[in-house]
Order: structure tokens, then C-alpha cells, then sequence
């Protein structure tokens, strides 16, 4: 059987060092995040805008998707469609080969880590260098991305250095994060020169346009689209938006969720090939018509992919990305997981305090939390709960349709508790010991306490 949250999260937070620092550079973001959100008074009208808009957008999916492959035609992008993620692959083999590419350059994007089309092209004889720093590093370790924003962050400048002293050849034991990025940049910019094709995720499509649109802070989308003569550009169906003028909306809210920056360093706009050369979009459903299909979900994709949910979380600051075992991590990844294949990632709703911050930093205003909380009835009614959980909770909700009962249990666990000695109370049996402290009893119930206070 595979792991579930709990054992790959304690994997990570096994090492305590890593875990501490993982949180603290998070929870750095998350602070840079509400300091440029507290920056503009409106930021609580955008929020509102965007979820307006997105709602709108997603009960009208199919005309503004017809309308933006229609304005695609005219200005000579060609359009394909795919159901899956094994079409989605061919498609994309299929362009490639139809010009001999032996090698791609390729920006970030969360859509084809979904459909693993790496190792499918790698597969077929054709090299793909993903240029974004982050994936670059994660890519030369044969690792996935552990964050949507920021993929490496699971690793410290040592071990980019010694990733970089195996793959770049770079100096022994030096970590200076500007003279590796300087090495990575001399490396990366050959590969541009040498793509046959290119190809990058999509932040936006606008259907009014029949454009895309690419928001990066390297530059890196930008070089790829540019220099080779073939642009492939993958979105999944829900990045559309209607019209160019609600961009600026989503963008106002996208850097500063996620980076904590006013805009990212780069907003392109891809609306046709470069002369000579040819601009493919792929869009894909892969699943997402699923969830458009069901209420209590769709506002799940809504998202845009910010990660400011992750940076938030405190289950994720503190288990880091891998624990999940999704593509995408973290809260969304939670309860988009579940949709996929409830029974595989039957505990990733339960990775939550429901302390309800992802839904309270989410730009555009995707109701995290409860879908969470809905999810995790999802998991029981369909009966992939795990056993041991499913007792205890059958045991509390027995108990707590016995007040008397639940009174005299309250009053032994007062009484007993304190008395047990450290070797059983924080034994290997209690999971929930293992990191943290009883706080100490208190002499009567609530109860108790209330009855008393009123007199
Ligand atoms: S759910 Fe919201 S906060 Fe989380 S990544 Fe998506 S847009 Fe950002």
C-alpha cells in the first residue's frame, strides 16, 4: 500500500533542522505577501472581482473557449484539443516530430508535470531542459517540484552547489547562490540556442484575444518563445479569462500572492507565431470537466496557481511538498487530488487544521477549507478512511452522545493523566506525543466552570 500524508510527513519533519527552515523561508513569502497586499486599499474588491469573474467565466467555459480558439485561427495559432493527459502527450510528440525536434526548451508549468510528459518525450529520443532555475536544479536531481512557485525549495544553496558541481561542473564546495546562477545562466542560454522547439505553461488565455499570456521572473518563457521557431503553449481549459481587460485584475493579484512583488518580472503576451515559424495551444482537460461538473468543487478551479495557499499552511510549511505525493501540494492540491483518485489520496484532506488561512490569503476567493472539510466526508462515506482513524472517531462520536459518559471520561482523564509517568503517556503507541506536550489539566470542566460562573 502506498504512504499516505502522515508517513511522508514525518519523514521530512524527521529532520528537524530542514523542517524549521523549510517553515521559516515560507513563512518569509507569506509576510512579503501581506505586505503588498496591505500596499493597496482595493485588494478586498479585487479579490471579489476575480472570484466574480472566474465564476462567470467557468459557467460559461464552453462559448469562451470557442471564441478563443476562434480568434486563435485568425491570428495563425493552431489549436488542439485534448481529453487527457495521454493525448495531451501525443499531441505534443506529434508537433515535435513533425519538425524533427531533437531537443526543447521548456518554462514552467504545473500542466505538463501533471501529464509526466518529460519522461513521455525523453522516452521518444527528444531532450527536454526545463530553463526555469528552480526546475532546472529539481530536473538535474530527478526530483519533481516540491512547490508550484518556487520548486527547489526544499533544497539549501549547499545542495544546489553540489548538484551543480556534478552537472555544470562548477567550483568545489562553492555555493554562492549569484555565481551559481551566473553558471546556470551560461548554461541554460546554449540550450536556448540550440532548441529546435519550445514550450511553456499558460497564467492566462484570453478568449476575446485568442492570446496567451506567461508571467515569469527569469525571462526564461520569453527566450524559449523567441529564438526557436516552434512555440508549444499548454493550458489547462480553466485558464481562460474573457476579455484583455481583466488581466490586469489577475495580475494585480498574482505576483503579490505569490512572490510578495507588485508584478512579476516579465507578463508576455504570445498572440502569434514568430515570423516563419509556428504557435501551437494545446488545451487540455485531463479530469477538470469532472470537477466543473460537480458544485461543491468547482471553485477549486478557480485557481491560478499562486502557491500562496502552500505558504500559508502550516501543515505544509511543516511537512514539506513531497509529503503529499500529488503533483500540486498543499491545500489546492488537496482537495484537487481527491478528484482525481479518491482512494489514493484519501489522506490529503486530512492534511488540515482547518484553521481556514489558505481560503483567507486564496486570491481569488477558492473556498479551501470547505472543500476540505466536504472532501473528508467524501473519504468516509466512500469508506477509504484509515481504520485506526475510523475507530477513534467512531469511539468520540459514541461518548459524545453520552453526555454522563463524557463527563466521567473528562473527569478520569483529569484526575489519571497527570499521574501517568512520561514512559506510557509519550510512548511510541501516541502518535499526537511524539512532537508536542500535554499543557497541563485543569482542576474542573468547562462545565463545571460555566454552571459556577453563572451561578
Ligand atoms: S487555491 Fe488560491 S491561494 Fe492556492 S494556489 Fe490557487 S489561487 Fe493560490
Amino acid at each position: 500500500m502506498s504512504q499516505g500524508h502522515p508517513q511522508l510527513a514525518e519523514k521530512f519533519a524527521s529532520n528537524v533542522e530542514r523542517m524549521k527552515w523549510h517553515d521559516k523561508a515560507l513563512w518569509f513569502v507569506r509576510l512579503k505577501r501581506d505586505v503588498q497586499s496591505k500596499s493597496i486599499d482595493e485588494w478586498e474588491e479585487l479579490r471579489n472581482t476575480a472570484d466574480k469573474i472566474k465564476a462567470h467565466t467557468l459557467s460559461n467555459l464552453d462559448t469562451y473557449l470557442q471564441t478563443f480558439e476562434e480568434n486563435a485561427l485568425k491570428r495563425g495559432i493552431k489549436v488542439h484539443w485534448a481529453k487527457d493527459a495521454k493525448e495531451h502527450n501525443e499531441i505534443v510528440l506529434g508537433i515535435l516530430q513533425s519538425c524533427n525536434a531533437e531537443m526543447i526548451v521548456k518554462s514552467k508549468s504545473m500542466l505538463t508535470e501533471e501529464c509526466h510528459l518529460n519522461p513521455f518525450l525523453e522516452e521518444h529520443g527528444i531532450e527536454v531542459v526545463d530553463t526555469d532555475l528552480g526546475e532546472r536544479i529539481v530536473q538535474f536531481r530527478n526530483e519533481p517540484p516540491s512547490h508550484i512557485v518556487l520548486p527547489a525549495i526544499h533544497l539549501k544553496k549547499e545542495d544546489v552547489g553540489t548538484t551543480f558541481e556534478h552537472f555544470l561542473k562548477t567550483e568545489k564546495g562553492n555555493c554562492d547562490p549569484t555565481y551559481l546562477t551566473r553558471a546556470a545562466r551560461a548554461h541554460l542560454r546554449e540550450k536556448f540556442l540550440a532548441a529546435d522547439a519550445s514550450m511553456t505553461g499558460v497564467n492566462f488565455a484570453i478568449s476575446e484575444t485568442g492570446g496567451v499570456v506567461v508571467c515569469t521572473n527569469e525571462g526564461n518563457a520569453d527566450l524559449g518563445a523567441s529564438l526557436p521557431k516552434i512555440h508549444i503553449a499548454c493550458m489547462g481549459i480553466e485558464k481562460i479569462i474573457p476579455r484583455l481587460k481583466d488581466l490586469s485584475i489577475f495580475t494585480r493579484l498574482l505576483a503579490r500572492s505569490a512572490t510578495g512583488q507588485p508584478v512579476t518580472s516579465y507578463t508576455s503576451h504570445y498572440h502569434a507565431p514568430v515570423e516563419g515559424g509556428e504557435m501551437h495551444v494545446v488545451i487540455v482537460d485531463n479530469g477538470r470537466t469532472k470537477i466543473l461538473a460537480n458544485n461543491k468543487y468547482i471553485k477549486s478551479l478557480q485557481c491560478i496557481r499562486c502557491g500562496a495557499c502552500l505558504n500559508t499552511c502550516p501543515i505544509f510549511r511543516r511537512s514539506g511538498g513531497y509529503s503529499y505525493g500529488y503533483t500540486i501540494p498543499g491545500p489546492i492540491g488537496s482537495t484537487l487530488g481527491p478528484s482525481r483518485d479518491l482512494k489514493k489520496y484519501a489522506s490529503l484532506p486530512f492534511a488540515c487544521s482547518l484553521c481556514a488561512s489558505c481560503s483567507n490569503v486564496c486570491p481569488v476567493q477558492v473556498d479551501l477549507h470547505q472543500e476540505l472539510y466536504l472532501r473528508r466526508q467524501d473519504v468516509v462515506e466512500a469508506g477509504h478512511l484509515d481504520p485506526t482513524k475510523h475507530n477513534i472517531l467512531k469511539m468520540a462520536t459514541w461518548l459524545m452522545r453520552h453526555p454522563k459518559l463524557m463527563d466521567f471520561a473528562g473527569l478520569m482523564a483529569r484526575k489519571i493523566v497527570p499521574l501517568l509517568p512520561r514512559a506510557i503517556l509519550y510512548s511510541k503507541f501516541n502518535a499526537w506525543g511524539k512532537a508536542r506536550e500535554l499543557p497541563p489539566f485543569p482542576k474542573n470542566s468547562f462545565k463545571e466552570l460555566y454552571k459556577k460562573r453563572r451561578g
